[in-house]
């Protein structure tokens, strides 16, 4: 029994209507376990943008600092051209609280193989998280003090116009987000696979080199390099041969788009962005689904929430340190799947379709 402030991010678009589902199986969970959970809220993207000038306000990023976690909803919805951007605060969150490590597991519910497009035999069994590096790499490249000048730019020079990004990665870097994956992998199936191009490309040389050491630490893990390429066509031709993957930031991005699929939508996938800081029973971080705001479908009830749910199952494991109660959420979802609970986006032929606060109190009895 414990006392926990979490911090509630909804957002915009169908981000209120499935954080709200969320909200209400924690709020289960803690009066079946005997847990006190605070939930204070901040507004964020295009609403807080409306609201108050900025995709977060200071204080916001300061409720999220005396919290031990963020559940956030869905930043987007904003005009193209726009100034100020709804998902800059998303970019702050990650930036300002050093979320090196995203986590996004990928776990096939048997009872949707065939929600799927793919074949439910090649489907079968998958069950892999892909621990992705978040804030380093290409995406926040900087060639000082090597070559003055910006991270990134089109620069004219005699040549013509030309683009430049950098793809650094320290050797720190590196090491504290294989750690992570060979953490996670001793509680699954201790299996790591370290995707990389190191036949181009020196960053990748070096990572390998470091996820060596690392691995060297955990010799009861099974350690495997593979190529970003090869790994792409692995992922549909034997997703079941995957436990844990771990990468660099751009290769992740692309590479969790393509494992979302192996889920049959976007509305089952849910994630998590941790850093070094710690809470009193884990590590702090921000719990959001991989889909946006889908503002097409937003205000109708139509949104799956299950993204969402299984993200708040994720911030009771990695933040307060309730796995027990991780894992309940996680069973209750599968239940549901089992049951024949479907939202629109996991339309079958023969299956009854619910609305999003259907599907959440559908879990909630089932916790
Ligand atoms: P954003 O700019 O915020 O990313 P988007 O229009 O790209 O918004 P996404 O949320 O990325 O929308 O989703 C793409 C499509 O997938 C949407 O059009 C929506 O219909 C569908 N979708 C996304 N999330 C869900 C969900 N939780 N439940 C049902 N359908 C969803
Ligand atoms: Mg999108």
């Amino acid at each position: 029994m414990g006392n926990y402030t979490i911090t509630v991010l909804a957002g915009d678009g169908i981000g209120p209507e499935v954080t709200a589902q969320a909200e209400k199986v924690l709020e289960t969970v803690a009066q079946l376990y005997g847990h006190t959970f605070t939930f204070q809220r901040g507004l964020v993207g295009l609403t807080a943008i409306e609201a108050e000038g900025a995709a977060i306000s200071d204080e916001t990023v300061a409720l999220c600092e005396q919290s031990d976690a963020i559940l956030f909803g869905a930043v987007g919805g904003a005009t193209p051209g726009a100034k100020v951007k709804p998902e800059q605060a998303l970019f702050r969150l990650r930036k300002g609280f050093q979320f090196f490590a995203n986590l996004r597991p990928v776990h096939t519910f048997q009872a949707l193989l065939n929600a799927s497009t793919i074949k439910p035999e090649v489907l079968q069994g998958t069950d892999l998280i892909v621990v992705r590096e978040l804030t380093g790499g290409l995406y926040y490249g900087h060639l000082e003090p090597a070559v003055p000048g910006k991270p990134s730019e089109i620069r004219q020079t005699e040549r013509g116009t030309e683009a430049i990004d950098t793809l650094l990665y320290t050797e720190e870097e590196i090491e504290r987000i294989v750690r992570v994956a060979f953490e996670i992998a001793r509680g699954r199936r201790k299996k790591v696979t370290s995707v990389d191009k190191a036949n181009v490309l020196s960053s990748s040389v070096l990572w390998r080199r470091v996820a060596e050491r690392v691995a060297a630490e955990y010799p009861d893990v099974t350690f495997e390099h593979l190529l970003v390429d090869a790994c792409a066509m692995h992922l549909l031709r034997q997703p079941s041969s995957f436990d844990v993957i771990v990468t660099e930031n751009l290769f992740g991005d692309i590479l969790t788009d393509e494992a979302s699929m192996l889920a049959g939508s976007m509305g089952m996938l849910p994630s998590a962005s941790l850093g070094t800081r710690r809470t009193a029973h884990g590590t702090f971080g921000l719990y959001e689904p991989i889909h946006g705001s889908a503002p097409d479908i937003a205000g109708q009830d139509k949104a799956n929430p299950l993204a969402a749910i299984l993200s708040a199952a994720m911030l009771l494991r990695h933040s307060l340190g309730l796995e027990h109660e991780a894992t309940v959420i996680e069973k209750a979802v599968e239940r549901c799947i089992d049951e024949g609970y479907r939202t629109a986006d996991l339309r079958e032929s023969g299956k009854e379709v619910i609305g999003t606060k259907e599907m959440g109190n559908r879990v909630i009895e089932t916790v």
